[in-house]
């Protein structure tokens, strides 16, 4: 079952569009049920009614046109129900409708199964039997399974249009994919795939002009190809057997023009691009090797797979014409680094989206800095099909829409234009300080990280660093930066913002941020080894960042450290004494400077309830808000699926919150927000009023946050908060809290959580 599972799976894949994999799935259904009919009913796009969209043994005429309401007849009754509808004789079930097109009439035994995605219905697979009988639970189980496949298929088609065009009687609507707000503010352009090299995955289809040059091109890269096997099997030479000396002169005879190659080029005079027509035929081959009964043969997948990445290799490496960019463009992409990043001129350069990470991941850090709208974690954003589209990145929502309407994209036209206006008028503020109307006054600093942090942080009057990730100059190197070289790294964020004050956190990896030279396998990392867990089990590692950082603030002494991931009183005094012990190494040294002020992030919920035992420990506390709602709400901050339940907002956050701060301020002892919280413009209002002595976000949203505080009064700010201390609501409190700052005419800066469609 699994095996015919697997290949039937296989083969709707690697159906061209839906409905071709419609057409597949009932027939290879209906042929492994041995049943006479399998038909496919998905919901149109008004999502009102079930359309007939495939049949394997019913009159085909009627695929399009046969429909039933969201409750009429069987297909309704399983969809509403959202379980397996299994009955022996269809015709004496009170729900059922005859639909006289289908000629249906002599089928007695229903099975129908609904094809649920992401918790939505999407359709209804049914399988129809002459004989009255029962289908056995087996039977049962194998449609549930092939149904639950078959929802990602026509969920994927449903997002990239694809069923709108198959759909005969709808227009392409809009598509949407949700993910996660990497970087605020919205971009429309075009779609630029941006791809890993020889990977043949990840090449898009594109339109070639000009299919001779296409195909000078395969050639050229062919005969390198073939010049590189040859040579690997004179490399390889004796020490092979005659079996994997054979498997070279298969290489060889498929790299020859009249084999995989004249696949290729036939796909090329079909219109597509080199690339793009290698990777279809690659694929094509592969799949069919994988789909053979013998186990040899199905290894051969592989071979095949080897050859194609090493043309397409010798492709990307010929392509050295400078790829242009459209002059407004869109970057896509899986994942983008930062060396990715840098090829395109930062002017083109829209706004970006990715498939994979999440909020905090370096590449959303490095588009805040750069001021990039972004969607990060977007997962069903179909990166091939979307390559050359217009798309619009809605970085305040996290979404990415295309097929957009006129009146949609003059809607996001509109919003970039206000939100341009609201950045311009806002940039008289940056030497004004952060006061409410009623004469309060905190300090707003800054998250840092890379250097371009620095400009746009100075820039926009930051008062300091409250947050200098040190892990970011880790993570762009191939090995521990040495001593000196972090020192030359941390002079300069001293040097910059002094005498203002620079909190360096100490190494935090782990979690969501590896080392691409020190790999922590963990099948729960963001519960393991992480922050200060690590460092404290290296030493070495830690003394050497904390020396670099001392000797960097000579003659500045405007140096804070601070510790990540703090959970006992323990790991706070074992720091402590690691870094009294460089203190004292680096004056022995002969190099004379103070001893900084040291503090601890409330990121882990247990340091909630130890707040003073911390507190008479330390100089100071920040709250990472970020990692204490992920722990105290049990949701994965990088998590798609959970992302809904993730709110800062909620009500175990905010009496956290203003617990450690209420604690901190009985023992003396200031404290800062640094979690994204704080450059939220509501949210700040509300830490503010709570008391918190600063607050320290990413420079893109410093202005913002001012602007809040110099527009609203201390005490309104603590009335509102009283309101929503006694609520219990996380959505409730967020909608409040939007309310009444529209109310109090703050809604220009409210852009990032208002709802665009
Ligand atoms: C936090 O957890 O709130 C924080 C500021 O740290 P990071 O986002 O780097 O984990
Ligand atoms: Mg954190």
């Amino acid at each position: 079952m699994l095996d015919m599972l697997r290949r039937i799976v296989q083969e709707v894949n690697s159906a061209p569009d839906l409905r071709k994999a419609l057409d597949v799935m009932a027939k290879r259904v209906r042929d492994a049920m041995g049943t006479e009919v399998c038909s496919i009913y998905l919901l149109d796009e008004s999502g009102q009614r079930y359309v007939l969209m495939a049949t394997e043994g019913l009159n085909t005429e009627a695929i399009g046109k046969v429909s039933l309401g969201l409750t009429e007849g069987l297909i309704g009754q399983v969809g509403q129900r959202e379980e397996p509808l299994n009955l022996e004789d269809a015709f004496q079930h009170p729900k059922f409708i005859y639909l006289e097109e289908t000629g249906e009439d002599p089928f007695h035994a229903f099975l129908g199964a609904p094809v649920i995605h992401h918790g939505k219905v999407l359709g209804v697979l049914v399988v129809q039997q002459r004989d009255m009988r029962r289908f056995d639970q087996s039977e049962e189980a194998f449609l549930v399974t092939i149904s639950a496949q078959l929802s990602a298929v026509v969920a994927h088609a449903r997002a990239t249009g694809d069923l709108a065009a198959v759909d005969t009687h709808a227009a392409p609507l809009p598509a949407f994919f949700d993910g996660l707000a990497g970087s605020s503010g919205a971009g429309i352009g075009q779609a630029v795939l941006l791809y890993p090299p020889a990977d043949l995955n990840s090449v898009p289809d594109r339109l070639a002009d000009d299919a001779n040059a296409e195909i000078a091109l395969l050639d050229r890269a062919l005969i390198r190809a073939r010049a590189e096997v040859r040579a690997l099997a004179e490399r390889a030479g004796k020490s092979l057997g005659k079996e994997e000396q054979a498997l070279f002169e298969v290489y060889l005879r498929m790299l020859d023009r009249h084999a995989l190659a004249a696949e290729v080029v036939e796909k090329i005079r079909e219109g597509n691009w080199v690339q793009g027509a290698l990777r279809m035929v690659v694929d094509e081959h592969v799949r069919n090797f994988e789909m053979m009964d013998d186990a040899y043969l199905r290894e051969r997948a592989a071979d095949v797979r080897d050859l194609g990445r090493r043309v397409l290799a010798h492709l990307q490496s010929d392509d050295r014409k400078q790829q242009e960019f459209p002059e407004e463009c869109i970057l896509l992409g899986e994942e983008i680094t930062t060396p990715m990043l840098m090829e395109v001129p930062r002017e083109v350069i829209k706004g970006i989206a990715t498939t994979r990470g999440s909020r905090n991941s370096h590449m959303a850090i490095v588009a805040r800095a750069m001021g990039i709208p972004t969607v990060v974690g977007a997962q069903t954003l179909p990166l091939k099909q979307m390559d050359g589209r217009e798309i619009i990145v809605d970085g305040f929502r996290g979404r990415v829409i295309a097929n957009a309407s006129a009146e949609l994209k003059h809607q996001f036209e509109q919003i970039i234009r206000e939100e341009a206006t609201l950045l311009a008028g806002l940039e008289k503020l940056r030497d004004l300080p952060a006061t409410t109307e009623d004469g309060k006054r905190i300090p707003l600093m800054v998250n840092t990280g890379l250097m371009t942090d620095i400009m746009r942080s100075i820039e926009r009057g930051a008062e300091g660093v409250g947050l200098y990730r040190t892990e970011i100059p880790f993570m762009v190197r191939d090995r521990f930066p040495s001593e000196e070289e972090q020192r030359i790294i941390y002079r300069e964020q001293l040097q910059a913002f002094a005498p203002n004050p620079v909190t360096m956190r100490t190494l935090d990896v782990g979690g969501d941020k590896p080392l691409p030279y020190f790999p922590i396998e963990e099948d729960n990392p963001f519960l393991g080894w992480r922050g200060i867990r690590m460092t404290l089990d290296h030493p070495e590692i830690f003394l050497v960042q904390i020396r670099a950082m001392l000797k960097a603030s000579e003659g500045l002494d405007n140096l804070r450290i601070m510790l990540p991931m703090v959970t006992s009183v323990m790991e706070a005094e074992e720091a402590l004494h690691l870094i009294h012990r460089a203190h004292a190494e680096v004056q022995n040294e002969g190099i004379n400077v103070a001893a900084p002020p040291v503090g601890v992030m409330v990121e882990v919920p247990a340091v909630v309830y130890q707040t003073r035992a911390f507190a008479q420990r330390v100089d100071f506390l920040s709250i990472g808000t970020n990692d204490l709602t992920q722990y105290l709400l049990a949701v994965d901050r990088n998590n798609r699926q959970v992302a809904d339940l993730y709110n800062s907002f909620h009500p175990a956050v905010l009496h956290a919150v203003m617990s450690v701060i209420e604690q901190a301020h009985e023992e003396g002892v200031e404290v800062s927000v640094c979690g994204e919280m704080a450059g939220d413009p509501a949210a700040a209002l509300m830490l503010m009023a709570m008391g918190v002595d600063a607050l320290s976000m990413n420079a893109s949203n410093l202005l913002k946050v001012k602007s809040a505080i110099r527009r609203f009064k201390i005490t309104s700010a603590r009335k509102l908060l009283s309101e929503i201390m006694a609520m219990d609501n996380a959505e409730v409190i967020s909608a409040y809290v939007d309310l009444q700052l529209e109310k109090a005419g703050l809604g220009d800066l409210l852009g990032h959580r208002r709802p665009v469609v």
